[in-house]
């Protein structure tokens, strides 16, 4: 998963980039408004933490920007202590959720997990299908029933495929959603950490589709 925190304070930045990636999602950051319109428009985020006090162009203009151009990511606001008319025009504009400054980093943390449930339509924090599941709280992964120690990466990866189950994901979706922007990595590396997931777990754990993607299988009904 991937998030997108758009924010001029580095110290919130930090905070967030460290909180987050512990999290083991995959963190952009950019410091201004322009930046944050752009990354928006070109590149594809799950979710996007916005601070509307941002230089060059406001978060407010940049979010009513995006959903004109219907980009439909989740995002959440940050607003400056007691600024309701903020907040009210914020929700307005299409954000989906909200936080005060200075806010709880476990609160936020709750927050992203719940909007990005809501944006896949899962109510859970467990992802699953008949064969894998997934709590997204804990971090821990069972095939079958048995818990399996993954890497970061790895838990990542399945967390992304299982968040979509049913459906194919590109080499350059996932790529782009489980390893870092920063990172240089060859194409091969996705092919690795398929092929030690279906030695770790079972083959079948991630389905191939030539010229397509990758497709973890949905529960069956
Ligand atoms: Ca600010």
């Amino acid at each position: 998963m991937r998030i997108l925190v758009a924010e001029d304070e580095r110290t919130i930045v930090n905070d967030l980039k460290r909180s987050l990636e512990a999290q083991h999602y995959v963190v952009s950051t950019v410091y201004d408004g322009e930046e944050a319109l752009f990354a928006g428009e070109h590149e594809s985020f799950d979710l996007v933490i916005l601070d509307l006090g941002l230089p060059k162009l406001d978060g407010l203009t940049v979010l009513r920007r995006w959903r004109a151009r219907h980009k439909r990511m989740p995002v959440l606001i940050l607003t400056a202590r007691d600024d309701w008319r903020d907040k009210v025009d914020g929700m307005d504009s299409g954000a989906d959720d909200y936080l005060t400054k200075p806010f709880r980093m476990e609160e936020l943390l709750a927050r992203v997990r719940a909007l990005m449930r809501r944006s896949t339509g899962q109510s859970s924090p467990i992802l699953a299908n008949d064969v894998l599941e997934i709590d997204t709280r804990q971090k821990s992964v069972s095939f079958r029933g048995q818990p399996v120690q993954v890497t970061p990466l790895e838990y990542r990866l399945l967390a992304l495929l299982l968040h979509h189950a049913g459906s194919v994901l590109s080499q350059s979706e996932i790529v782009e959603r489980i390893y870092d922007q920063e990172v240089e990595h060859d194409s091969n590396a996705l092919e690795v950490v398929i092929a030690r997931l279906r030695r770790k777990l079972h083959s079948s754990v991630i389905e191939t589709r030539r010229g397509q993607g990758y497709v973890v299988p949905a529960a069956r009904p």
